[in-house]
């Protein structure tokens, strides 16, 4: 028998992308499943960013890059950050990795030792955690539910903040939630972390463009900029550009602990792949018309999908400010159907009605239910409703 490392042994498979997995199975063995669970947009990457990736490949860029990226790429990553944030890297600054998750990935790493605690305010993107633990670290979750509008408070920050306190992680607007923290709700943190030089800062940005109704994208950089030697910046090109299979994050930051990233990178992956680097390019410099395009539809789902929920016997939904995703309380309908928590009532759902829904547990909190929108009119109505007829 193999025996297996306590590393893995701590970790689990990421639940989105099994619930995805699990609805694609149910669907090829011939099934009518309707996914409402991918982390993806519906749309195709648009076509001056895919006629790159096929000039690329023409043109030879096919080789290994720099670990870190290539010059042309960090410098249009240098210009989206002073364009759309107001914020000045150096090269230096810059790591482009394998996708936001590898990111998030290598600043574990490069930071934590064995006992090193990261606060993470709960409902949060499921890898986080996960991540943490890859790193001997110790995720502390702070809860915050829909009565706080799922944002951290000042106090709540305070109270969970130990000398062993290494990384505050803030993801705004969120995964899974789509609530985005305002300027003063950033400040009031930031006049906490001021408090303790010894948090790292990292503001993880991946939903930037997806704010609804003119909403203004604002990190605690922008109301804090006294932070700025110890946070570090977390975005990519997968949401923004419908990119998520190209594999481009990028992180801006301190150099110290930037270069300590590109180390463990360089002994991991090496490069993101070349072609799509030299996309990416094209996606910050290029047309921003189509994230438009991409946000009204998300901003019209979720105005079908909060009023459908509300609707429904047992759900209370809050309206998000952005992102492809909601996050209603099901307590009630739980309770209806005698099931014991959200992960039966997920259960129940794809069982009875074929629509795959992430229980909020795997987000770290219960008694809720994630959707996301990333999917037609059509299969929403045609989803929701079977959902309300349970
Ligand atoms: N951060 C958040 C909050 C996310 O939701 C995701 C993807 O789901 C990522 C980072 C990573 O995205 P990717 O690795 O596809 O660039």
């Amino acid at each position: 028998d193999i025996q297996l490392s306590q590393r893995v042994g701590r970790v689990k498979p990421s639940p989105t992308l099994a619930i995805t997995a699990l609805a694609a199975q149910l669907k090829a063995s011939g099934r009518d499943i309707i996914g409402l669970g991918a982390g993806e947009p519906d749309f195709d990457t648009p076509d001056h960013i895919k006629q790159a990736g096929i000039e690329a490949i023409q043109k030879g860029e096919t080789r290994y890059t720099a670990v870190d990226g290539t010059p042309a790429l960090k410098q249009a990553i240098i210009r989206k950050f002073k364009r759309d944030n107001g914020l000045d890297f150096t090269p230096k600054q810059i790591l482009v990795s394998c996708g936001g998750k590898q990111s998030f990935y290598n600043l574990c790493q490069a930071l934590l030792n064995a006992g090193d605690e990261v606060i993470i305010p709960a409902p949060y993107w499921v890898s986080y955690p996960d991540m943490v633990l890859l790193a001997d670290a110790v995720p502390v979750i702070v809860a915050a539910g829909q009565a706080d509008n799922f944002k951290l408070s000042a106090a709540q920050l305070e109270a969970a903040i130990t000398p062993k306190t290494r990384l505050f992680v803030i993801n705004s607007p969120s995964n899974p939630t789509g609530v985005a923290y305002t300027g003063e709700e950033l400040a009031a943190l930031g006049e906490v972390l001021r408090r303790h030089p010894q948090v790292l800062i990292a503001t993880d940005d991946m939903y930037e463009h997806v704010l609804f109704e003119g909403r203004k994208f604002v990190n605690i950089l922008n109301v804090c900029p006294d932070l700025y030697a110890r946070t570090i910046v977390l975005n990519g090109v997968s949401k923004a550009y419908a990119m998520t299979g190209w594999r481009i994050g990028y992180a801006g930051g301190p150099e110290k602990l930037i270069q300590a990233m590109n180390i463990i990178q360089s002994q991991s992956t090496s490069n993101p792949t070349s072609i799509s680097q030299y996309a990416a390019v094209v996606a910050l410099d290029g047309d921003q018309s189509f994230i438009q395009t991409m946000v009204s539809a998300f901003e019209q789902r979720h105005a079908f999908v909060v009023k459908a929920f509300n609707a429904m016997d047992g759900v209370e939904c809050l309206p998000a400010d952005g992102t492809f995703y909601s996050f209603p309380n099901v307590e009630g309908m739980i309770q209806r159907l005698g099931l014991e928590n959200d992960t039966a009532l997920a259960s129940y759902l794809l069982d009875k009605t074929g629509v795959a829904v992430v229980p909020g547990s795997a987000f770290g909190l219960e008694g809720h239910i994630r959707i996301s929108f990333a999917t037609s009119m059509a299969n929403l109505e045609s989803a929701l409703g079977r959902i309300a007829s349970v």
